[in-house]
C-alpha cells in the first residue's frame, strides 16, 4: 500500500506548498467581498488537497489543510502570527468554571450518591478525585462516549460543586460578565466575519443533497472526472454481511473489506471504490443487489470526489473552530452568537438550527464532529445554553420525530442533547414556563402512538414490525419527560402552576387513552399467554409508573397544584368510567341485616383491563391529600363528595378478581391495594364487604344461610368447589391487605424511613441476602435513593464474605416480630419460602412456632376507617362461616390456608384492640369490641357456636397441627385483653367456658410437647444416618463435588511414607549410604472395575489419570518459544525456564486396559455426539483428551504406577569398594569413550566386521565395561506398553509435534517434565512458606511419585543408544570431551533439569558396567558434581555485594573455604569476576542460592527411592539447610566438594569459566539468570478499581491508527493492554483467524492465558483456542461483592486474598482445569467463541 501512496506524495501540487498563509489572510483583510474571496480560495484549494485517491491520506491532508486552509484563517483571525496570537488570547482569556470535558467511550464517571442533584451528573477522574465527594457515597460507571463533566455547575451539585482545579477562579463570582471585553474590538470583528463564513460553510457543505453537483459559489471550471462509491452505516445488516457483500462487489480481499466494514461503522460511511461514473455505479448496484433481499439495502451513494473533498474540509473545520474557541471564552461567545443567528429565511434558519434539522440525514461522523462542538460552545457558555434550550425546544417535536424514524442508536442523535439540557433545574423550568416543555413532550409522545380503539384507547394488538420497532424509540421521550421532572421546584408562580397543570392535563390525556386498554376476557379453563401486544402495554404502563409517581411529589409541593390536580384527576376518571352501570343490571345485595344496591357484573364472563393508571394517581393524590392534612384544611375546596367510591374500588377490584381467578400473583405489586384503601376508607364497611363477595363470585356461599349443603350436594363438581376455595383465599388476602398494608406515608403514620425497614425486615425474612439481592429485591425507584444504607444497621447483621461467595446481610433475631406472613410484596412462593424459614428459626429457639401478624403503626385519620372492617358484622360472618367449615373438617371443602387467613385476620384484630385499648384515654371509649363480638354465638336460625368457642375446640383438632400454636396465640391475647377490659372495666366481656379449660390444659400441654420433642430428636437421628449413607452413594454418581474432599483422604495413596521401622535413623536419600526402605507391598484399587490388585513389575499395568501442557508459568523469558519445533533440542533445558512441560494427576487409578475401554467409548461417543449435533464438548477428544472417569478431571494421557524402579536395578551391590568422585570420572569418562568409539564404528559402513571387533580389543574397555550387553527389561508387556504411551504424550505436548515413539527426543521431554513439575511444586511451597514434605495434597504425592518412577523406568522402552547418548551429551557439558563441541556453557543449563537428565540416563550405561560400581554411587557422584557447577554458576551471577552490609563475627570455615574458591574463579576468569573480599556476604549468597535446588533434588531423590523424608523437613521454620544436606548426602559446608576433590576441581573450574560465553557475561556484553530465580507473580493490580478503567480509556486499538479498543483486556501475566473481540487486532496462527487474546497466549503463556476484561470487571481464562471460562474478579465492593458487567457502580476494590487465589490457580497450573469444570457445569460457556476474544 506504501508504494501506491508513494507517487501521490510526490504529486503534490508545487502551488500548495508556495501559497502563503500571511499573504493569503493579507489579502482577504483588504477584500471588499470577504465571503467571495473565502469561496473562491476554498472553491479552488479543497478539492486539490482532499479526496485524491482511492484511499484517504489524512496525513498528508491535515499537513496541507492546515498549511493551505486553516493557516490564512489564523492569521485573519489573530491579525498576526497565530503562533503569538493564539497564546495572547489564552493569556487575557479568564477561563470559565465549568470543566465540560466531554467524555471518550469507556471513560470512568463518578457521581456523588449524596450530593448530586440527579443521577446523570457526572465528573470526570480528574475533577472527582480533586473534588470533595472521593470521601462521599460516590457510584462510578464508564461513559458510553458523550456526555460532559459536570464539574463547575452550580446546579448539578447540592454541594462542592467545584474541584480543586476550577474553584480556582471562583472568588469572584462574576458570571454575568460578558468575556467579549477581554477582547480588542478588532479582533472581534474579524472573528466574527471569519466564524460567519467558514460555520456557514461547514453547515452548507455537510447538509448538501446533490451528488455530483456543487454549491454553484463553490464550483469551479476544471473540474475532474472522479467519483467515489461511498457505502453507509445501518444498524439493519451486520459486519458479516457487509465484509461479505463487498469482497463480491468491488473485488477486494477480505483484510480490505474488514478494513472498510470497521470504517463505516466507526465513522458512519467510507468510500469503497474511486474512478469514473460507470465505475462507481456498478459498484453500487452489485452491492443494492446483494443487501436488499431481506431487508432494504445498504445505503451506497456515487459522489462526485470534489463534494466529497469539501464535506471532508467541512468537518476538519467544525474540529478546528472547537480548537480556536478553547483559547478564549470571548472566541466561543462569538461562535454561539454566529451559530443562533437567524439567517435570511427567518424562523429555524440558524446554523445551528440547520444542523439539528438535519441530524438524522447526516453520516454519524458528522453527527459526532457537529454534537461535540455544541457541547463544548453552546453548553458551555451560560448565556447561549439557554437560548440553545430554547432552540431545542422550539424543534423538539420535529427532533423527535427524526429519532424514531432514524435507524441509528439514541447516542448518535440530536436528541440525545436533551439529557445535557433539560436536567439543567433552571433550564427545565424556564422551558415549562416559557415553552410549555411538559406538554410538548407528552403530546409529540402520543402522537407517536396512534392506533387506537373505538374508546379512543391506545391498541397494540396489529403492529407491525415496523412500529413495534417505533415504540421501542418513542420510549426515550418518557425519559426526557422525567429529566424535566427529576428536580422539583422549590417555589412556584403562577405561571409555572398553570403551565404544570396544562401539562398534568396532557398527561392525564395520555393516561385516559391507557385507562382500561387491552382487556382481556377470562375464558375459563383457557390459559392467558403473554403476547407481544401485551407486553408493549405492559412496558408502557411499567415506565409510566415513574413519571405517576413524579407527578405526584410536584403536586404535594404546592397545595393549590395539590388540590387542582386532585379535581382534574377525578374529572377524568368520571369520564373513564362515567357509564360504567351501562347496561348492566342493577341489585341488592344484603347479609346479617345490611343491605347494599350494586349491579350485576361477572369477571369471569367480560373484559377485564389490568391497566388503571388514572385510578393509581387518583389514589396516590388521594394519600397526599391525607398527607399533607390538606383535606382537614380545605374540605371545602375539595370535591369529596362528587366521589363515589363504588365506581373508585370497581374497576381495581375487577382487576384483582381477574388476578385471583388467573393466579397471577405478580400484579400485586401494583398497588392496587391503594386505590381499594383509597376508595373503602369512604364506604361502609359492611358494604364494601357484600360487593367484594358479590365480585369474587362468592355471594351466595355466604349469603345462603344453610352454607353447609355446599359439600352435600352432589351436583356440586369438585372442581369448582376448589376453585371457590382459592378465590375465597384470594379474597381473604385482599382484605389482610385493604387493613394492614400501612407502611405508605399518608396512609398510615409512618415516614418513608419505616418503609424501607419494613421492606428490608421481610425481604431477609426469607433468607439472608448479598447487597445487590437486596436492593434489587426492594421496590425499584429509579429516581431516588432507597436510603437503604441509613436503616440497613437497625434491622441487619453484615456477614463479610470469605474468599469465594458474597458478604451477607442477616435479620436481627429482635425484628422477627415485625414479620408478615401476608407481605404484600411477597410472591407465592416467597410467601412460603419465607413462612418456612420463620417456623425454623422458632423452632431453632424452641418457641412456638406461631406467626401472628404483628403490631401495625395507626392510620392516618382520612383512612382511620378501615379497621371497622375487621369487626363488621359481613366479616364476622365470613370468620364464622370458614371456621364452621374447619370444625366440621369436611373433606375438601375447606382449605387450610383459608383457615390460615382467618386466624391472621381475627389476630389482627385483636392486635389492634389491644392498642386501642393500650392507647385509651380517660374521656374516649374505644369502640373497637371485636372480642366482645367473637364472644356471642350466632343468631337464629343457625345458632351457630361463637367464634371463640369454635376456636377452642379447633385447638385440639389433630388435623390442625401446624396451626395449633397460631390458636393458642389468639386465645392467650384473647384474655389478656379480657384482663386489661376488667382492670379498667370500661367494658365487661362476656365469660367463657374454655378459658378455665385452658389453665388445666396447660400442664398436659407442656408433657406432650416433651414427649414430641424426644419423637422428632429421634427421627432426626435416623434422618441424618440415612443421609450420610445416601452421601456415600452420592460421592460414586457425583465425584466433581467431592473432588476437594477427596484431596486430604488419603485412602487411594497405600504408601506408607513415614513408616515407623525407619524413623530413628538420621535419613540418607541417595548414594551408597542410601537409607535402605523395606520393600512395601502396594494394593490399589481400580475406580473403574473396583477390583483390588497390586502393584507389581510383571503385572498388568494400573495408571493414574493424567494432565501433561505446556507451561511458561516458572518463565523468565517471556519473549522466547520455540521457533520450529520439529528441529528443536530440548536437551539442555535454559535456567530461564521459559518453555517447560508440566504434568497434573487427580490420582485416580485405573487398570490400564479398563481405562483404554472407557477412553475407546468416549471417543465414539463424542463422535456420534459431534456429528449428530456439532456441538463442542469441554475436551477435545480428537488431542487424546478426556474426562477422569471418577472427579472428571480434564486428562490427556495416563502415569503407568510403579515401585521405586531403583530397587529393581541395584541387586548388584557391592558397597564395600566405591570410587570417589575423581576416580568415578575417570571411569565414566573412559567408558563414555569405548562407547563413541564403537558407536563411530557401528556407524561406518562395515568394512569388515572382524576388524570391528579387532579394535574394540585394542580400545582396551575398562574394566568389567560390557556394551554388548543388553539387560532384560523387567516390565510386564501392558506396563511397558503405557511407558510408551504415557512417553509420547509428554514428547507429543511438550513439542507440540505429532507422536512419535521412536523419536530421539522422547526421554528428553520425560525427564525434563519430571523435572519441570518438581520445580513448579517446589516453588508453590516456598511461596506459601509450606514445609517441603509437609502433608501435601494426595493427588500431588501421588502425581510426582509416578512422574518421577515413570521417568526412572522409562530407558527401559527406549532405545539404549540413544539414551547412552544423551547421557554422554549431558556430562559433556560438565566434564567436556573431545567429542561434544558446541555445548551450551554453564550459564545456559538449569542445574536441576541437568541433574535429572544424568540420573535417570545413568542406568542405560551402568547396566553394562559389570565393575561393581553401584547406581547409588553414581546418583551420587553425578548428584555432587551438578551441585558443584551449580555453585560456580551462583558464585558467578549472583553475588553482588550490598553496601555497609560487613560480616561481625570473625569468618567461619565456610566463609573462608568460600572466599578461597571465589578468588580461584576470580583468577580462571581472568579477573574478569569482581572481587568481593566479604566471604559471609558470599556464603549468604550461595545458600539462598541453592536452596531451591537442594529441596528439588531432595523431592526428586524422595520419589525417586522412597526414602522417607527426615521429620525435620515436615515442618516449616527455618531454612533446613543442613538437614537437607544430610538428606541429600552433601556436606553442610557445601565448598568441602571442591576441597575433597581438589585434584580434578581445578580442571573443571577452568574448563566452565574459560567459555566465552562467560567472558561475555562478566564483561556485561550478554545477560544471565542470578539465584535464586525469584517466583513469577501475577502483575501488580490497583487497589482502586478506576484507576484501572481510567489506564484501559487511555489505551487506543495498535492497529487502526488511535481508535478507542472497545474491549481492552489487561494480561494479568505480563500487563500487556489488548484489544480484544474486535476485528481490527484479528490475526492468523496456525492457519486461523484468532482475537488478540488467543493471539497473546500463544506467546504469553504458550497457549493458557489469565486475563482482566476491563470494562466488564470479568477475569478470562483462556486456554488453546477453543476453550475458555470467565472467572470471578478479584475486586469487591463495601459489601463484599463482585460486579461484573459494572452494573452497579459501586466503588471497587482489590481484595488481595481473591487476587491470591487466581495466582494460586496459575501457579499450580489448574487454568485448563478450572475451564473444564466451568464448562462441564455451564454447557453454554462451550459454544462461545473463545477464539475470537
Ligand atoms: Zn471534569
Ligand atoms: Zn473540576
Ligand atoms: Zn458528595
Ligand atoms: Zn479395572
Ligand atoms: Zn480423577
Ligand atoms: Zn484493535
Ligand atoms: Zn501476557
Amino acid at each position: 500500500m506504501a508504494s501506491e501512496l508513494e507517487p501521490e506524495v510526490q504529486a503534490i501540487d508545487r502551488s500548495l506548498l508556495e501559497c502563503s498563509a500571511e499573504e493569503t489572510a493579507g489579502k482577504w483583510l483588504q477584500a471588499t467581498d470577504l465571503t467571495r474571496e473565502v469561496y473562491q480560495h476554498l472553491a479552488h484549494y479543497v478539492p486539490k488537497i482532499y479526496c485524491r485517491g482511492p484511499n484517504p491520506f489524512p496525513q498528508k491532508e491535515d499537513m496541507l489543510a492546515q498549511h493551505v486552509l486553516l493557516g490564512p484563517m489564523e492569521w485573519y483571525l489573530c491579525g498576526e502570527d497565530p503562533a503569538f496570537g493564539f497564546p495572547k488570547l489564552e493569556q487575557a482569556n479568564k477561563p470559565s468554571h465549568l470543566c465540560g470535558r466531554v467524555f471518550k467511550v469507556g471513560e470512568p464517571t463518578y457521581s456523588c450518591r449524596d450530593c448530586a442533584v440527579d443521577p446523570t451528573c457526572v465528573l470526570c477522574m480528574e475533577c472527582f478525585l480533586g473534588s470533595i465527594h472521593r470521601d462521599h457515597r460516590y457510584r462510578m460507571t464508564t461513559s458510553g462516549g458523550g456526555g460532559f463533566c459536570d464539574c463547575g455547575d452550580t446546579e448539578a451539585w447540592k454541594e462542592g460543586p467545584y474541584c480543586q482545579k476550577h474553584e480556582l477562579n471562583t472568588s469572584e463570582i462574576e458570571e454575568e460578565e460578558d468575556p467579549l471585553v477581554h477582547l480588542s474590538e478588532d479582533v472581534i470583528a474579524r472573528t466574527y466575519n471569519i466564524f460567519a463564513i467558514m460555520f456557514r460553510y461547514a453547515v452548507e457543505i455537510l447538509t448538501w443533497e446533490k451528488e455530483s453537483e456543487l454549491p454553484a459559489d463553490l464550483e469551479i471550471v476544471e473540474k475532474s472526472d472522479t467519483y467515489y462509491c461511498m457505502l453507509f452505516n445501518d444498524e439493519v445488516h451486520t459486519y458479516e454481511q457487509v465484509i461479505y457483500t463487498l469482497q463480491k462487489a468491488v473485488n477486494c480481499t477480505q483484510k480490505e473489506a474488514i478494513g472498510f466494514a470497521t470504517t463505516v461503522d466507526r465513522d458512519g460511511r467510507r468510500s469503497v471504490r474511486y474512478g469514473d461514473f460507470q465505475y462507481c455505479e456498478q459498484a453500487k448496484s452489485v452491492i443494492v443487489r446483494n443487501t436488499s433481499r431481506q431487508t432494504k439495502p445498504l445505503k451506497v451513494q456515487v459522489m462526485h470526489s470534489s463534494i466529497v473533498a469539501h464535506q471532508n474540509f467541512g468537518l476538519k473545520l467544525l474540529s478546528w473552530l472547537g480548537n480556536v474557541i478553547g483559547y478564549s471564552d470571548g472566541l466561543r461567545r462569538i461562535l454561539c452568537q454566529v451559530g443562533l443567528q437567524e439567517g435570511p429565511d427567518g424562523e429555524n434558519s440558524s446554523l445551528v438550527d440547520r444542523l439539528m434539522l438535519n441530524d438524522s440525514k447526516l453520516w454519524k461522523g458528522a453527527r459526532s464532529v457537529y454534537h461535540q462542538l455544541f457541547m463544548s460552545s453552546l453548553l458551555m457558555d451560560l448565556k447561549y445554553k439557554k437560548l440553545f434550550a430554547i432552540r431545542f425546544a422550539k424543534n423538539y417535536e420535529r427532533l423527535q420525530s427524526d429519532y424514531v424514524t432514524d435507524d441509528h442508536d439514541r447516542e448518535f442523535s440530536i436528541a440525545d442533547l436533551s439529557v445535557q439540557i433539560f436536567t439543567v433545574p433552571s433550564l427545565a423550568r424556564m422551558l415549562i414556563t416559557e415553552e410549555n416543555l411538559m406538554t410538548i413532550i407528552i403530546k409529540t409522545f402520543m402522537d407517536h402512538l396512534r392506533h387506537r380503539d373505538a374508546q379512543g384507547r391506545f391498541q397494540f394488538e396489529r403492529y407491525t414490525a415496523l412500529q413495534a420497532f417505533k415504540f421501542r424509540r418513542v420510549q426515550s421521550l418518557i425519559f426526557d419527560l422525567k429529566y424535566v421532572l427529576i428536580s422539583k421546584p422549590t417555589e412556584w408562580s403562577d405561571d409555572l402552576r398553570q403551565k404544570f397543570l396544562e401539562g398534568f392535563d396532557a398527561f392525564l390525556e395520555l393516561l385516559k387513552c391507557m385507562q382500561g386498554m387491552d382487556p382481556i376476557t377470562r375464558q375459563v379453563g383457557q390459559h392467558i399467554e403473554m403476547e407481544p401486544e401485551w407486553e408493549a402495554a405492559f412496558t408502557l404502563q411499567m415506565k409510566l409508573t415513574h413519571v405517576i409517581s413524579m407527578m405526584q411529589d410536584w403536586c404535594a409541593l404546592d397545595e393549590k397544584v395539590l388540590i387542582e390536580a386532585y379535581k382534574k384527576c377525578l374529572a377524568v376518571l368520571m369520564q373513564c368510567h362515567g357509564g360504567f352501570t351501562d347496561g348492566e343490571q342493577p341489585i341488592t345485595l344484603s347479609i346479617c341485616g345490611h343491605s347494599v344496591e350494586t349491579i350485576r357484573y361477572c369477571v369471569s364472563q367480560e373484559k377485564v383491563s389490568i391497566h388503571l393508571p388514572v385510578s393509581r394517581l387518583l389514589a396516590g393524590l388521594h394519600v397526599l391529600l391525607s398527607k399533607s392534612e390538606v383535606a382537614y384544611k380545605f374540605p371545602e375546596l375539595l370535591p369529596l363528595s362528587e366521589l363515589s367510591p363504588p365506581m373508585l374500588i370497581e374497576h381495581p377490584l375487577r382487576c384483582l378478581v381477574l388476578c385471583a381467578q388467573v393466579h397471577a400473583g405478580m400484579w400485586r405489586r401494583n398497588g392496587f391495594s391503594l386505590v381499594n384503601q383509597t376508595g373503602v376508607s369512604m364506604m361502609d364497611p359492611n358494604h364494601f364487604l357484600m360487593i367484594m363477595l358479590s365480585r369474587f363470585e362468592l355471594y351466595q356461599i355466604f349469603s345462603t344461610p344453610d352454607y353447609g349443603k355446599r359439600f352435600s350436594s352432589e351436583i356440586t363438581h369438585k372442581d369448582v368447589v376448589q376453585q371457590n376455595n382459592t378465590l375465597i383465599e384470594e379474597m381473604l388476602y385482599l382484605i389482610i391487605m385493604i387493613v394492614g398494608e400501612r407502611f405508605s406515608p399518608g396512609v398510615g403514620q409512618v415516614n418513608a424511613t419505616d418503609e424501607i425497614k419494613r421492606e428490608i425486615i421481610h425481604q431477609l425474612s426469607i433468607k439472608p441476602m448479598a447487597h445487590s439481592e437486596l436492593v434489587k429485591s426492594l421496590p425499584e425507584d429509579e429516581n431516588k435513593e432507597t436510603g437503604m444504607e441509613s436503616v440497613i444497621e437497625a434491622v441487619a447483621h453484615f456477614k463479610k464474605p470469605g474468599l469465594t461467595g458474597r458478604g451477607m446481610y442477616e435479620l436481627k433475631p429482635e425484628c422477627a416480630k415485625e414479620f408478615n406472613l401476608y407481605f404484600y410484596h411477597f410472591s407465592r412462593a416467597e410467601q412460603s419460602k419465607a413462612e418456612e424459614a420463620q417456623r425454623k428459626l422458632k423452632r431453632q429457639n424452641r418457641e412456638d412456632t406461631a406467626l401472628p401478624p404483628p403490631v401495625l403503626p395507626p392510620f392516618c385519620p382520612l383512612f382511620a376507617s378501615l379497621v371497622n372492617i375487621l369487626q363488621s358484622d359481613v366479616m364476622l360472618c365470613i370468620m364464622r362461616t370458614v371456621l364452621q367449615w374447619a370444625v366440621e373438617h369436611n373433606g375438601y371443602a375447606w382449605s387450610e390456608s383459608m383457615l390460615q387467613r382467618v386466624l391472621h385476620l381475627i389476630g389482627m384484630a385483636l392486635q389492634e384492640e389491644k392498642q386501642h385499648l393500650d392507647n385509651v384515654t380517660e374521656e374516649h371509649v374505644v369502640t373497637f369490641t371485636f372480642t366482645q363480638k367473637i364472644s356471642k354465638p350466632g343468631e337464629a336460625p343457625n345458632n351457630s357456636p361463637s367464634i371463640l368457642a369454635m376456636l377452642e375446640t379447633l385447638q385440639n383438632a389433630p388435623y390442625l397441627d401446624v396451626h395449633k400454636d397460631m390458636i393458642r396465640w389468639i386465645l392467650k391475647t384473647f384474655n389478656a385483653i379480657k384482663k386489661i377490659r376488667e382492670s379498667s372495666s370500661t367494658s365487661p366481656v362476656a365469660e367463657t367456658e374454655g378459658t378455665i379449660m385452658e389453665e388445666s390444659s396447660r400442664d398436659k400441654d407442656k408433657a406432650e410437647r416433651k414427649r414430641k420433642a424426644e419423637i422428632a430428636r429421634l427421627r432426626r437421628e435416623k434422618i441424618m444416618a440415612q443421609m450420610s449413607e445416601m452421601q456415600r452413594h452420592f460421592i460414586d454418581e457425583n465425584k466433581e463435588l467431592f473432588q476437594q474432599t477427596l484431596e486430604l483422604d488419603a485412602s487411594t495413596s497405600a504408601v506408607l511414607d513415614n513408616s515407623p521401622m525407619v524413623s530413628n535413623m538420621a535419613l540418607t536419600a541417595l548414594g551408597p549410604a542410601q537409607t535402605q526402605v523395606p520393600e512395601q507391598r502396594q494394593f490399589v484399587t481400580c475406580i473403574l472395575c473396583q477390583e483390588e490388585q497390586e502393584v507389581k513389575v510383571e503385572s498388568k499395568a494400573m495408571v493414574l489419570a493424567a494432565f501433561v501442557q505446556r507451561s511458561t508459568v516458572l518463565s523468565k523469558n517471556r519473549s522466547k518459544f520455540i521457533q520450529d519445533p520439529e528441529k528443536y533440542d530440548p536437551l539442555f533445558m535454559h535456567p530461564d525456564l521459559s518453555c517447560g512441560t508440566h504434568t497434573g494427576s487427580c490420582g485416580h487409578i485405573m487398570h490400564a486396559h479398563c481405562w483404554q475401554r472407557y477412553f475407546d467409548s468416549v471417543q465414539a461417543k463424542e463422535q456420534r455426539r459431534q456429528q449428530r449435533l456439532r456441538l463442542h464438548t469441554s475436551y477435545d477428544v480428537e488431542n487424546g483428551e478426556f474426562l477422569c472417569p471418577l472427579c472428571e478431571c480434564l486428562s490427556n494421557t495416563v502415569i503407568p504406577l510403579l515401585l521405586p524402579p531403583r530397587n529393581i536395578f541395584n541387586s548388584r551391590l557391592n558397597i564395600s569398594d566405591q570410587p570417589k568422585l575423581t576416580q568415578w570420572i575417570r571411569t565414566i569418562s573412559q567408558q563414555i569413550k569405548a562407547l563413541q568409539v564403537l558407536r563411530k564404528e557401528e556407524s561406518t559402513p562395515n568394512t569388515a566386521s572382524s576388524k570391528n571387533l579387532e579394535n574394540m580389543d585394542e580400545l582396551q574397555f575398562p574394566e568389567g565395561f560390557r556394551p554388548d550387553f543388553h539387560p532384560k527389561n523387567p516390565y510386564s508387556e501392558s506396563i511397558k506398553e503405557m511407558l510408551t504411551t504415557f512417553g509420547t504424550a509428554t514428547y507429543k505436548v511438550g513439542l507440540k509435534v505429532h507422536p512419535n515413539e521412536e523419536d530421539p527426543r522422547v526421554p528428553i521431554m520425560c525427564w525434563g517434565s519430571c523435572a519441570y513439575t518438581i520445580q513448579s511444586i517446589e516453588r508453590i511451597l516456598s511461596d506459601e512458606d509450606k514445609p517441603l514434605f509437609g502433608p501435601l495434597p494426595c493427588r500431588l504425592d501421588d502425581c510426582l511419585r509416578s512422574l518421577t518412577r515413570f521417568a526412572a523406568a522409562h530407558w527401559t522402552v527406549a532405545s539404549l543408544s540413544v539414551v547412552q547418548g544423551h547421557f554422554c551429551k549431558l556430562f559433556a557439558s560438565l566434564v567436556p570431551d573431545d567429542n561434544h563441541g558446541d555445548l551450551p556453557c554453564i550459564l545456559d543449563i538449569d542445574m536441576f533439569h541437568l541433574l535429572v537428565g544424568l540420573v535417570l540416563a545413568f542406568p542405560a550405561l551402568q547396566c553394562q558396567d559389570f565393575s561393581g560400581i553401584s547406581l547409588g554411587t553414581g546418583d551420587l557422584h553425578i548428584f555432587h558434581l551438578v551441585t558443584m557447577a551449580h555453585i560456580v554458576q551462583i558464585l558467578l551471577t549472583s553475588c553482588t555485594e550490598e553496601n555497609g552490609m560487613d560480616q561481625e563475627n570473625p569468618a567461619g570455615e565456610e566463609e573462608l573455604a568460600v572466599l578461597a574458591l571465589y578468588k580461584t574463579l576470580h583468577q580462571c576468569t581472568g579477573s574478569a569476576l569482581k572481587e568481593i573480599p566479604s566471604g559471609w556476604h558470599l556464603w549468604r549468597n550461595v545458600r539462598n542460592g541453592i536452596m531451591p535446588f537442594l529441596k528439588c533434588c531432595a523431592l526428586f531423590f524422595h520419589y525417586l527411592n522412597g526414602v522417607p523424608s527426615p521429620p525435620e523437613l515436615q515442618v516449616s521454620g527455618t531454612s533446613h539447610f543442613e538437614h537437607l544436606c544430610n538428606y541429600l548426602s552433601l556436606p553442610n559446608n557445601l565448598i568441602c566438594l571442591f576441597q575433597e576433590n581438589n585434584e580434578i576441581t581445578k580442571l573443571l573450574i577452568e574448563s566452565w569459566c574459560h567459555n566465552i560465553e562467560v567472558k561475555r557475561y562478566l564483561e556485561g556484553e550478554r545477560d544471565a539468570i542470578s539465584y535464586p530465580r525469584e517466583s513469577n507473580k501475577l502483575i501488580d493490580l490497583p487497589e482502586d478499581y478506576s484507576s484501572l478503567i481510567n489506564q484501559a480509556s487511555n489505551f487506543s486499538c495498535p492497529k487502526s491508527g488511535g481508535d478507542k479498543s472497545r474491549a481492552p483486556t489487561l494480561c494479568l501475566v505480563c500487563g500487556t493492554l489488548l484489544c480484544s473481540q474486535s476485528y481490527c487486532c484479528q490475526t492468523e496462527l496456525e492457519g486461523e483467524d484468532v482475537g488478540a487474546c488467543t493471539a497473546h497466549t500463544y506467546s504469553c503463556g504458550s497457549g493458557v492465558g489469565i486475563f482482566l476484561r476491563v470494562r466488564e470487571c470479568q477475569v478470562l481464562f483462556l486456554a488453546g483456542k477453543t476453550k475458555g471460562c470467565f472467572y470471578s474478579p478479584p475486586y469487591l465492593d463495601d459489601y463484599g461483592e463482585t460486579d461484573q458487567g459494572l452494573r452497579r457502580g459501586n466503588p471497587l476494590h482489590l481484595c488481595k486474598e481473591r487476587f491470591k487465589k487466581i495466582q494460586k490457580l496459575w501457579h499450580q497450573h489448574s487454568i485448563t482445569e478450572e475451564i473444564g469444570h466451568a464448562q462441564e457445569a455451564n454447557q453454554t460457556l462451550v459454544g462461545i467463541d473463545w477464539q475470537h476474544l
